[in-house]
């Protein structure tokens, strides 16, 4: 098995990955088993937060390793929440208190287009001079009122019209297959190089 750093100690993403990558020859170890401290991340885009979380664990460990950067993008706001998602109405990070500011924010602004981001990024080694990059996007719009109980952060404002449910109502295999991470790891795994 060829192991693989993961720039993040999130079981459920460990879970899933590995569930992905096992079948292909791949082994996913998470960086907090290597005594990894997890990277900053200072960046305006997905994509250089993803890099820089990558090299970060590429660099401790020695060896390939593999991070991922996600955040929701509102037409109206100019991008906003993007890459400061999960901490959008400040610390500790709240779910609630984020789909309430984001509410707020919008007011009755008719335009309620958004999308989520997943930004998946491997490198062979710190200075790997061309990572892989994957990318998924995720359309929908903005409800003004919470709907749905699964999911997480801003799951139950952002509706799928086509599918008329919020992606909260989705059931967990749906939205892993068609979200924006479920895009952009299908997306990783169909150019996985030999490393
Ligand atoms: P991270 O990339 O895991 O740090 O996620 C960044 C933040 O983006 C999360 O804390 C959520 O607020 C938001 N986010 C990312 N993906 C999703 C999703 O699938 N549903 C809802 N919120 C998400």
């Amino acid at each position: 098995m060829q192991k693989l750093v993961l720039a993040s100690n999130n079981a459920k993403k460990m879970k899933e990955l590995n569930a992905l990558l096992a079948p292909l020859g791949f082994e996913v170890i998470p960086q907090g088993e290597l005594g990894i401290p997890e990277a900053e991340e200072p960046h305006c885009t997905f994509v250089e937060n993803a890099l820089a979380k990558a090299r970060h664990a590429a660099k401790l460990s020695g060896l390939p390793a593999l991070a991922d950067d996600s955040g929701l993008c509102v037409a109206a706001l100019g991008g906003a929440p993007g890459v400061y998602s999960a901490r959008y109405a400040g610390e500790p990070k709240s779910d609630a208190r984020n789909n309430e500011k984001l509410l707020a924010e919008l007011g009755d602004n008719t335009d309620r287009r958004a999308h989520f981001v997943s930004v998946i990024v491997l490198v062979r080694h710190a200075d790997d001079p061309q990572p892989l990059i994957a990318e998924g996007e995720w359309h929908g719009e903005i409800l003004p009122t919470l709907r749905g109980e699964g999911g997480f952060g801003y799951d139950p404002l952002f509706n799928l019209p086509a599918y008329k449910q919020t992606a909260a109502q989705l059931d967990a295999d749906t939205k892993n297959r068609i979200s924006h991470r479920g895009q952009a790891m299908q997306q990783l795994i169909a150019r996985l190089p030999a490393l």
